[in-house]
């Protein structure tokens, strides 16, 4: 058996006819950027957050760069992350000319610790970005009260999280405003690079669709310098008609990480932990091995596709070499570098072949 780690072929053939119209329309309507399907699209998606607004734009990492700018983050400030991430989360917060402050994992959720989260906090610091990793969210209740008493800003990085929930409230509305990425491998993907900033304050969704667009509010109008980063007609009518899946699609994930739990019972496989109080989307399965590599290069010689997320912790990158950090200052995201490994997971894939990937897992250990 030959085990992809993602299919979107497969998915897209269920759906072809419908997505094949909708881009149709929109070329018939020649509507390719803004217009009335990224409208109807923001609409919908605000409407999944539970959410006030939504602003399409490029990426999901323009979606950070603009929230930073908009909430008036910049050179002399500085912006607390997890560690554990992809390069996006830090690389925004660079680029808006603020300091990254890297903070290590909680060693249950993966997501950023904040038992001693106060250590990092100096007269600088102006906002902290959770990152919902895996589709897990942060421990958002810690976060808030932090935030609430320092005065920072909470930006969640949801770009791996649609529909997850924490406490009963829905990722993008956990914080001041969301990011989410549609980049095609993503739980909502696009047929392309795509992007949304959620939020429930007006005035901010207002200043981010400006920054997204030249700074203008209508054309040739700029009251600042922006750039360019905006949503295409032909993504928004394709994440309109997928978004009418992804609650069913999500349902699809959870089932199959609970198929994994029932398979890896009782072996060494360290799994996942969907923690009390959320709902977790699993946009990845993350495992726990000893001996990673060699089970790795074992999985991928009987044709069982996995990856790993990320094998390199963010300040460990050469990009952030010059913070001069040491294995030491992040020992929870430096061991677990070395032992994850994140299986095959999408919403169409079976049960057999969950309990193959299984079975090869345990023989291989
Ligand atoms: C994918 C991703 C991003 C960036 O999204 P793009 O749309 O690829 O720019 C940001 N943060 C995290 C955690 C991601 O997984």
């Amino acid at each position: 058996m030959k085990i992809p780690f993602v299919d979107l072929k497969k998915q897209y053939s269920l759906i072809e006819n419908e997505i094949i119209s909708s881009i149709k329309a929109v070329i018939n309507d020649t509507a390719f950027i803004g217009g009335k399907y990224v409208q109807n699209f923001e609409q919908q998606f605000a409407k999944f957050c539970h959410a006030e607004h939504c602003v399409g734009v490029g990426n999901g990492t323009d979606a950070l760069f603009i929230a930073l700018k908009a909430l008036g983050i910049g050179s002399g400030d500085e912006v607390i992350t997890a560690a554990n991430s992809f390069i996006a989360t830090s690389e925004a917060i660079t680029m808006t000319g603020a300091k990254v402050v890297f903070v290590d994992c909680d060693p249950n959720s993966y997501n950023i610790a904040t038992d001693n989260l106060d250590k990092f906090i100096t007269k600088k610091t102006k906002a902290i970005i959770p990152v919902h990793l895996y589709g897990q969210p942060a421990n958002m209740v810690d976060i808030q009260k932090i935030a609430k008493k320092y005065g920072l800003y909470i930006i969640e990085d949801a770009a791996q999280a649609h529909g997850a929930e924490h406490n009963g409230g829905r990722v993008g509305t956990l914080g001041d405003i969301a990011c989410f990425s549609f980049y095609p491998g993503k739980n909502l993907g696009a047929y392309g690079d795509a992007g949304t900033i959620v939020t429930n304050d007006a005035e901010l969704a207002k200043k981010c669709r400006m920054i997204a667009n030249h700074g203008r509010t209508e054309k040739y109008n700029h009251q600042f310098e922006g750039v360019n980063s905006r949503l295409d007609g032909i993504q928004a009518a394709i994440l309109t008609v997928k978004l009418k899946y992804l609650e069913q699609w999500t349902e699809k994930r959870r089932t199959n990480a609970s198929f994994y739990n029932r398979y890896l019972q009782r072996t060494s496989v360290d799994r996942p932990e969907e923690l009390a109080g959320n709902r977790h989307v699993y946009h990845l399965y993350v495992v726990r091995v000893t001996d990673r590599d060699n089970i790795v290069a074992e999985l991928r010689k009987r044709d069982i596709a996995v990856g790993i997320h990320y094998p390199i912790s963010l300040p460990f990158l050469e990009a952030y070499r010059y913070l001069g950090h040491k294995n030491s200052d992040f020992p929870v995201a430096s061991q677990y570098a070395e032992e994850i490994i994140s299986l095959p997971m999408f919403s169409e894939l079976e049960q057999e072949q969950i309990e193959y990937v299984c079975k090869q897992l345990v023989d291989i250990i």
